[in-house]
């Protein structure tokens, strides 16, 4: 009777441990149905005016989650970026104000 090695039962552990660690718990299974297939589909609830996207079933419909159309956390990396090519632009302002105020001191005196 052939034994599985102890090498063998080491590789599928870490096979399987790769397999979750890249798909964690596997593909998302729809709760009602249980089909795998989704869509994103925008809408806007009553009473908001910010539109949101649900995943929804492909099959029956049924929403597994709802998401931020605008994505907002993105919106705040932007504005982070962007804040901080500002606070570069006007530190480079200073220095040249800074450089201008100081030749014309020399000039003046
Ligand atoms: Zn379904």
């Amino acid at each position: 009777m052939d034994r599985i090695s102890d090498r063998t039962i080491r590789a599928v552990r870490y096979l399987e441990h790769r397999r979750f660690a890249v798909f964690g718990f596997g593909q998302p299974k729809c709760g009602k149905c249980g089909k795998t297939k989704f869509k994103l589909n925008e809408f806007l609830p009553d009473g908001s005016n910010i539109n949101l996207l649900a995943v929804q079933c492909l099959s029956c419909k049924t929403p597994i989650g709802v998401l931020d159309v605008r994505n907002v956390g993105r919106m705040l990396e932007n504005h982070q970026t962007r804040i901080a090519q500002l606070e570069r632009m006007l530190s480079d302002i200073k220095t040249g104000v800074q450089y201008i105020s100081h030749v014309l001191d020399n000039r003046n005196g």
